[in-house]
C-alpha cells in the first residue's frame, strides 16, 4: 500500500541541524499543514545520518553526501566515502514502502568561499559521482562560481541517474549545459529576490518539467521573511513567485514540480 504524497515538495532542506533543535517537531508540523513534504539533505557525515534518522520520521527521504566546504575537515576521503557507501547500502530497503537514502548529496564545487582546497574539493565530489553510479542513484550538486568544472567532471563521469542542480543560478548558457547532462534544476528563496530579474527571465528557458523547488532551510529564506531562518513551510512563496514568473497557477506549478520530484529521485 502506498502512502499519499504531499501538495508540493521541498527538494533540499536541512531540517535535522542544529539551527530547528528548539521546536524541530513544530517545524516538521507547519510543513505538513502546508502540504509539504521535504527530502533531508546531508553535508557531511553526522549531517548524512541525522538525515537518515529524520527519513524514518519526518521527512519524505535522505540524501547522503559530503558539500565542497566540509571536503577538506572530513580526513581521509577514501574512508569518508566507503562509510557512506556502507551507509546508503544498509538503507536503500524500503522503510514503509519508502527507500531512506534517494539521492547522493549535496557534493560539488565551491570556488566563491574556497573552504577546501580545489583539488580535494574535485577528488571529493568525483568520489561522490562514483558513488551514485555503483548504486545506481541521482546526485544532488552543489555549484558556486565553479561552473564550467562541475559541468566539464560530470561530462567525463556520465551518469545514468538524474542530476538536480541545487538552488540553480547561472546564466543562459549554464542553464543549456546542466540541461544537456539530464539535469533537473532547483529553485529556492534566491527567485523571489527583487534584484533576481535575470534569474526569472531565464524561467522560459527552462522546460517545466525539469524544475524542482526548494527551501535549503534553513539558509535562503524568500524575501518575505529575509533575514530569518528558512523552513520548509516557506516553500510556498517560492512556489507563488515561480508560478507568477511562469504564468500559471501555483496549484498547477506545485503538481508539475512535485512529479517532477517524484521522477527525478524515484520517490
Ligand atoms: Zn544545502
Amino acid at each position: 500500500m502506498e502512502a499519499p504524497y504531499p501538495d508540493i515538495i521541498d527538494t533540499h532542506a536541512h531540517v535535522s541541524g542544529p539551527q530547528f533543535d528548539g521546536d524541530r517537531q513544530a517545524v516538521v508540523e507547519r510543513a505538513l499543514r502546508e502540504g509539504v513534504g521535504f527530502i533531508e539533505v546531508g553535508f557531511d557525515v553526522p549531517s548524512s545520518k541525522s538525515a537518515i534518522a529524520l527519513a524514518e520520521t519526518a521527512a519524505l527521504a535522505a540524501a547522503v553526501g559530503i558539500h565542497p566546504h566540509n571536503a577538506a575537515e572530513c580526513g581521509d576521503l577514501s574512508l569518508v566515502w566507503r562509510e557512506l557507501r556502507n551507509l546508503i547500502a544498509e538503507n536503500r530497503l524500503p522503510a514503509e514502502n519508502r527507500p531512506r537514502v534517494v539521492a547522493v548529496g549535496e557534493i560539488g564545487l565551491d570556488y566563491y568561499r574556497d573552504l577546501s582546497p580545489r583539488a580535494l574539493q574535485a577528488e571529493c565530489f568525483e568520489m561522490g559521482l562514483e558513488t551514485a553510479k555503483d548504486l545506481d542513484l541521482p546526485v544532488i550538486i552543489h555549484q558556486r562560481d565553479a561552473a564550467g568544472d562541475t559541468t566539464h567532471i560530470l561530462r567525463n563521469h556520465r551518469m545514468a541517474r538524474p542530476i538536480i542542480f541545487h538552488c540553480f543560478g547561472g546564466d543562459r548558457s549554464y542553464a543549456r549545459d546542466c540541461l544537456d547532462l539530464g539535469g533537473y534544476l532547483g529553485f529556492g528563496g534566491t527567485i523571489t529576490y527583487p534584484k533576481n530579474t535575470g534569474l526569472r527571465d531565464l524561467l522560459k528557458y527552462i522546460p517545466l518539467d525539469r524544475m524542482l523547488l526548494e527551501t535549503d532551510a534553513p539558509y535562503l529564506s524568500p524575501q518575505g521573511r529575509r533575514g530569518r531562518r528558512n523552513e520548509p513551510a516557506y516553500v510556498r512563496e517560492t512556489l507563488n513567485t515561480l508560478a507568477q514568473a511562469l504564468g500559471k497557477e501555483p496549484v498547477a506549478l506545485a503538481r508539475i514540480t512535485r512529479d517532477n520530484a517524484l521522477r527525478a529521485f524515484d520517490l
